[in-house]
């Protein structure tokens, strides 16, 4: 096996190295991956450009990279039901399972969480995008041969999802708005649907996401960047119960307060700007309306690996480009092209 690993590591704004390291003997109680897949995320993105996203800042050099598959090629210690060959998508939370959070089934807040590639926390925890990567075994969900590994690194965006429309509540019957035509966005749309969401609108400022958004079957697209007339009349007539807002705007935030019906549902996913931001709080008040916050994931990341490999979600659908790790750069300005752009993929080198 390679002693070496090659990883996309961003070391400030704009300033992303593929970087080489020696690989260290693997830690009892871990698993060691080959990159085989990663999706380059909104919030890599937002580290790309701006070395951070949110209120999480980059300080010292960090591997990107959470939505990712590979194979097993070493184990040390006990991993049931792991083996060296395994393919597998790996879940990039370590949560401590014994915190008062973990205890009550909501891990994505657990108190000691370990996020591959987020800034969250110092020192920093590594991602990812990197040839070789370890990782414990309750990450590792194994996927058959037939699963394409690029499909299993989407089960990480698609849990997001699954988890943003759980926060919801029960949406079947429901109509809903999505704000925000990104990947994020469209694998709410999708995951909407299957859990019997009976309409749903997609608002962005884009046109190319909007009409990949209409290709998917969306039953209404509205392009913002005319206005909001129509948003309001649609808004008007279509009395949406619940409002996902994926874009991370202050505007967005904003408009899905005023879009839900009275006593309607706002559910925040997209990483706002971090410190204060105007929000119309009295809408809240006066309007009733439920403003609950996503993040992340819990248990539906093994609900996610499973919907993939059942295809009852075609995540594929989504991937506009696969780029090999080692050119990560060039598949960061691709992404960040919306243009061209849904779901760029980094595969390996
Ligand atoms: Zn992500
Ligand atoms: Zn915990």
């Amino acid at each position: 096996m390679n002693d070496m690993a090659l990883a996309a590591t961003l070391f400030g704004a704009e300033d992303l190295r593929m970087v080489e390291a020696p690989l260290g003997p693997l830690a009892p109680g871990m698993v060691r991956v080959r990159f085989g897949a990663g999706g380059i995320c909104g919030s890599d993105m937002h580290y790309f450009r701006h070395g951070r996203t949110g209120d999480f800042v980059v300080e010292t050099p960090l591997i990107l990279g959470h939505e990712i598959a590979g194979e097993v090629v070493e184990i040390v210690g006990p991993a049931s039901g792991l083996q060296v060959g395994d393919r597998v998508a790996v879940n990039p939370s370590r949560w401590c399972g014994h915190c008062a959070r973990c205890r009550e089934g909501r891990p994505n807040l657990c108190e000691n969480i370990y996020f591959m590639g987020s800034a969250s926390k110092k020192p920093h925890m590594q991602g990812g995008f990197a040839t070789y990567f370890d990782a414990i075994p309750a990450q590792c969900i194994k996927v058959p041969a037939d699963t394409p590994l690029v499909a299993a690194a989407l089960a990480e965006p698609l849990a997001v999802c699954l988890h943003a429309v759980h926060r919801a509540g029960p949406v079947e019957g429901r109509r809903g708005i999505v704000f925000g035509a990104g990947p994020i966005g469209l694998l709410t749309f999708m995951a909407a649907r299957l859990a019997g969401m009976s309409e749903i609108a997609i608002v962005d400022i884009a046109a190319a996401p909007l009409a990949f958004a209409q290709r998917l079957g969306a039953d209404h697209v509205i392009d913002l960047s005319r206005g909001e007339q129509e948003l309001r009349d649609l808004a008007a007539e279509r009395n949406f119960d619940v409002a996902f807002e994926v874009s991370g705007t202050a505007a967005g935030l904003s408009s899905a307060i005023f879009t839900v019906r009275r006593g309607g549902t706002v559910v925040q996913i997209g990483n706002l700007p971090g410190g204060q931001i105007p929000v119309p709080a009295n809408a809240v008040m006066a309007r009733e309306i439920d403003l609950k916050g996503s993040f992340r994931f819990g248990h539906e990341f093994e609900e996610a690996v499973h919907l993939i490999v059942d295809k009852k979600i075609d995540v594929m659908s989504l991937v506009t480009a696969e780029r090999p790790l080692s050119s990560a750069q060039e598949g960061f300005a691709l992404a960040l092209d919306r243009s061209r752009s849904v779901k760029v993929m980094l595969i390996a080198p």
